[in-house]
């Protein structure tokens, strides 16, 4: 159980003794790749069992310390968060749903058994790392500060139970547009290892579930493809999701399919959105099961016209090519369907305060 915090934290402020030189980091905000560079500051918020969550700070970006016991380094009681600020068209900042990855880190929390944090600490963590930080925006088109909230079990214990110390930390890192040009076709390999198990973590965004995809998406990467596709684990035929993204299926008489959130897939932000969206747009959207043979089948009659995956970092990408170690198939014409490229529009312009927000999805710092 987590002990109420009796009032919202303020957080202390502790200066720069070196932020990177102006001519450095202008520099990195023009080419700024991603997950390479890191802004001057992180926010820091401590938790311990007795005092509950405590000593919010805004801190010079650097190392921490920690001690070798550390019950992360051992059984992995960690979990996290991505999501972007944008530079909006009239100049100000904003967040995209910073309170529904709140309430996701909340569920990771739970499922890790780690405490959970008021929502409310969480987004302002967020917007205090922003604020300390906003010279670190791309100055590249399509670029935006990600940010990394994340927690780990910090008491220096080898017993195998719940630690009763942990950290809470925010970095900001600036990242380029993930396609320079649109969107290209991505190529999918159908992977024969599973990525989660019914009963299991799946839905939790903790770090070993990233660590169990490695070697699958190193071997969709050695055989030249772009993204790994991981099936159910039981039957192994339904379609769960790629390594980072979710997916959708667009048929030609105007309806989409998704995979349902059963616990074995990340509930994606982007895929939320998106199925609000696309339902606003007239479509059927279900959310159901979807297996690989039908898929093909669809692809190869035509009835499926375009297949996409969505998510923070690359927002909706088209797929055109998808490979298992039986067979491989073509999504349309290999190339960005229609409905893919309007509803990435669509979701970009509203992130980018382009659109009117009619869903309060933006949130301005
Ligand atoms: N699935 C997985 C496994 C992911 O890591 C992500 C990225 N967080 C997603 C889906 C997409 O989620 P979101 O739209 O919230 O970024």
């Amino acid at each position: 159980a987590t002990p109420a915090t009796a009032a919202p934290l303020a957080f202390a402020h502790q200066a720069h003794p070196a932020p990177m030189a102006a001519e450095a980091r202008a520099q990195i905000l023009a080419n700024p790749g991603f997950g390479t560079a890191f802004s001057d500051h992180m926010v820091s918020v401590s938790y311990d069992e007795s005092k509950g969550w405590h000593s919010a700070e805004v801190l010079p970006y650097g190392p921490i310390p920690l001690d070798p016991a550390a019950a992360v380094l051992h059984y992995a009681q960690e979990i996290f968060e991505g999501l972007k600020a944008y530079r909006l068209a009239d100049g100000g900042i904003a967040l995209f749903r910073p309170e529904a990855n709140a309430a996701r880190f909340n569920a990771s929390a739970t499922r890790l058994a780690m405490p959970t944090l008021p929502e409310g600490l969480f987004v302002a963590a967020v917007e205090e790392l922003v604020k300390a930080d906003q010279d670190w925006f791309p100055t590249v088109e399509g670029g935006s500060l990600y940010l990394r909230p994340f927690m780990f079990a910090s008491e220096a214990f080898l017993g195998v139970r719940p630690s009763k110390q942990y950290r809470f930390l925010v970095i900001a890192s600036p990242a380029g547009n993930y396609f320079k040009s649109g969107a290209p076709a991505v190529s999918l390999w159908v992977s024969d290892y599973s990525r989660a198990a019914p009963g299991g973590t799946g839905a939790a965004k903790c770090g070993g579930n990233y660590a169990a995809s490695l070697v699958p998406t190193a071997e969709a990467f050695a055989r030249g493809h772009d993204q790994v596709l991981f099936l159910d684990a039981v039957e192994r035929q339904w379609i769960e999701e790629l390594g980072g993204m979710n997916l959708f299926f667009v048929f030609a008489d105007g309806t989409m399919v998704t995979p349902p959130l059963g616990g074995t897939i990340l509930p994606g932000i982007t895929r939320e959105s998106l199925i609000r969206l696309a339902r606003e747009e007239g479509l059927t959207v279900r959310e159901e099961r979807y297996s690989l043979a039908q898929w093909q089948a669809d692809a190869v009659s035509g009835k499926l016209t375009e297949t996409f995956a969505c998510g923070t970092a690359a927002v909706v990408t088209p797929v055109g090519k998808v490979t298992s170690s039986a067979d491989s198939f073509t999504i349309g014409s290999g190339g960005p369907g229609q409905l893919t490229q309007k509803l990435r529009q669509r979701l970009v312009a509203i992130q980018r305060g382009e659109a009117a927000d009619t869903h309060g999805w933006v949130h301005r710092i």
